[in-house]
């Protein structure tokens, strides 16, 4: 069989560094937390855990920008995708072919968990996708690595409002510049930022000045 070509024009450098233009992986760190969007998209802070080197290490081949075809689907990889009316932009993992319509497929290095990760980031994929061939896209896939199981994400008008309200967010966040407050959680177990951020120990702090009498 041969394999499909996802054609498109790219936009300009200079159209996609203008301030209103966003990284769709910050909607993937937003829907996580605020706070964590915030130190990667105001402070461009990074640190590295067991679970960002192992991403990276579940990433290489998709990363690669290799060219397969699985079962008579073509497979596309590390596709850059960009959406004018939203303004985001970012690279999906994996762009698949099915009857002349091209679906993505996102991979995540753990298991499906019940806060749904993910699916803004697959729905704003679909939202760029939808805009370059000027279709509509109804599903697209989510790949667990832990498991390698795939599920099938169905974006239904919920999903897409969730999605434009987190771009909508996000791009307030980025206007307004403002670390939000940062809230303990099991979240923070698993986030590479937890020394920079220090959530615990800045609720004792605040908790500590509050009750301190009015001078
Ligand atoms: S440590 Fe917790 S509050 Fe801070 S950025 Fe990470 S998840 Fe958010």
């Amino acid at each position: 069989m041969e394999q499909n070509e996802l054609n498109y024009e790219e936009p300009t450098e200079k159209s996609n560094i203008e301030d209103d233009w966003i990284p769709i992986s910050a909607l993937q760190a937003y829907s996580y937390c605020p706070a964590s969007c915030y130190y990667m998209l105001i402070s461009c802070e990074f640190a590295e855990n067991a679970y960002t080197v192992a991403g990276e290490l579940a990433h290489q081949r998709v990363h690669s920008g290799e060219e397969s075809i699985c079962d008579d689907v073509p497979q596309h990889r590390a596709v850059r995708i960009f959406s004018f009316s939203h303004r985001i932009s970012g690279v999906a993992d994996l762009v698949e072919e099915k009857a002349g319509i091209f679906y993505p497929v996102e991979y995540k290095v753990g298991h499906q968990t019940p806060w749904k990760r993910g699916h803004i980031q697959l729905c704003a994929q679909a939202l760029c996708l939808e805009e370059i061939q000027n279709t509509s896209i109804p599903y697209g896939y989510m790949f667990y690595a832990a498991n390698r199981r795939r599920q099938q994400v169905i974006f239904d008008e919920m999903l897409r409002t969730q999605t434009i309200t987190i771009i909508t967010q996000v791009k307030q966040l980025y206007q307004q510049a403002q670390k939000p407050n940062s809230h303990y959680s099991t979240k923070c177990q698993g986030c590479s930022l937890y020394n920079i951020c220090l959530p615990k120990e800045t609720e004792m702090i605040q908790k500590y000045f509050l009750k301190l009498p009015n001078t």
